[in-house]
């Protein structure tokens, strides 16, 4: 599942929504069900050798917790020393992802990711331009993990002759089909639906801040590679791990995004793969894919951090008045440092994105050799 996994409020005539409060007093019931057996059941056993290269040489990145959500658990990062593979350790198995991911896009939280991606069309419009140089007009377009399908219609518009396809595991691309934004919606996994169904049937695959978020990357490259036809074009777009700021901030740098984002891979790294796997890389962009909002959401997680939580399922009780009211007098004590951190990020930080390591995400297009 992508971070752009989401879309606004479904059309049509509804039912009145109930109120947030009513939706959390209906879940608690599940969660508090799924958290008395405790959270450590919902981790794989730690692993003490690198998953992409197999070195011994690990060392702990950092420490942390749901930050976006607060739900409870801890998670943590470690490095490779070797090939610098970031990755989370123990990694959350198939139950605590359901856990962690359930509520963020859709249910309780889809109304609010709706609001962060769906005025995200000049980041959608840059990433199909990318392609550009590479594939004029290319024919066939899968976009791997597409959520509610935002990126195939921003691309419509750089590429009016071309079928766009889009993938994902949840019910967002049947919506997306419904709506227009893309030719196809396809439901499943990718590495499974790849080895027949899409063999060699498609002339580009994109995958936009996709990769993190699987458990197996690398079943996700082969794949790709299987969908290409000769000569087709494979576009990534991923956080990166070597960006200053990760240092900088440390557990309050947005993209590590636990618990929901399992392995960052240097670029090195990346392009060593693909190569492996038989492709070209033919570009490699840094201040393009950069979306600097570092400060901004460090500054936000930090008040997350300090202020009473808004009421939500996985606390063992509503959260009352007071705390809410605490909660909301921290917020309007957060706005001006929140100005300024998202005026430095623009004036000051996004500038610079490119320059040394100043740039939270990159960017490859490869080619799948012949
Ligand atoms: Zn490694």
């Amino acid at each position: 599942m992508s971070q752009d996994n989401a879309t606004s409020s479904r059309p049509g005539a509804q039912a009145p929504r109930p109120s947030r409060a009513e939706a959390v007093a209906a879940l608690r019931p599940r969660y508090q069900a799924d958290l008395a057996q405790g959270t450590e059941r919902f981790f794989e056993p730690r692993r003490t050798d690198c998953p992409w290269c197999g070195s011994p040489r690990l060392k702990r990145r950092l420490r942390t917790r749901d930050r976006f959500q607060n739900k409870p658990g801890g998670f943590r990062l470690d490095t490779c020393r070797d090939c610098r593979l970031v990755f989370q350790n123990p990694r959350l198995g198939a139950d605590g992802l359901e856990f962690y991911y359930r509520d963020f896009y859709d249910g309780l939280g889809e109304e609010g990711m709706g609001n962060v991606f769906s005025g995200r069309r000049k980041m959608y419009l840059g990433r199909a331009e990318a392609l550009k140089p590479s594939a004029d007009s290319p024919a066939k377009w899968l976009d791997v993990g597409t959520g509610h399908g935002h990126f195939p219609e921003a691309a419509r518009t750089v590429f009016p002759h071309t079928v766009f396809d889009g993938l994902d595991f949840t019910e967002g691309v049947e919506l997306a089909e419904r709506e227009g934004r893309i030719d196809h919606g396809i439901r499943g996994s990718f590495p499974e639906l790849a080895g027949e169904r899409l063999a060699g049937r498609y002339d580009v695959v994109s995958m936009f801040h996709y990769l993190e978020h699987s458990t197996d990357p690398r079943a996700e490259l082969r794949a790709a590679h299987r969908a290409l036809g000769p000569g087709g074009h494979l576009l990534i777009e991923v956080p990166d791990p070597e960006c200053w700021f990760a240092r900088l901030l440390g557990r309050f740098w947005l993209p590590w995004l636990q618990p929901q984002h399992l392995y960052f891979l240097p670029v090195a790294a990346l392009r060593k793969e693909l190569e492996a796997l038989g492709f070209t890389v033919v570009l490699e962009q840094h201040r393009e894919p950069s979306d600097t909002v570092d400060l901004l959401g460090a500054v936000w997680l930090g008040a997350n951090a300090v202020l009473p939580p808004d009421d939500a399922p996985w606390l063992a009780r509503p959260t009352g008045r007071a705390r809410w009211l605490l909660r909301c007098a921290g917020l309007l004590v957060a706005i001006p440092p929140l100005v300024v951190a998202t005026t430095v990020d623009r004036l000051l930080l996004k500038p610079l994105a490119g320059l040394g390591k100043v740039s939270n995400a990159y960017r490859l297009v490869a080619r799948r050799n012949g």
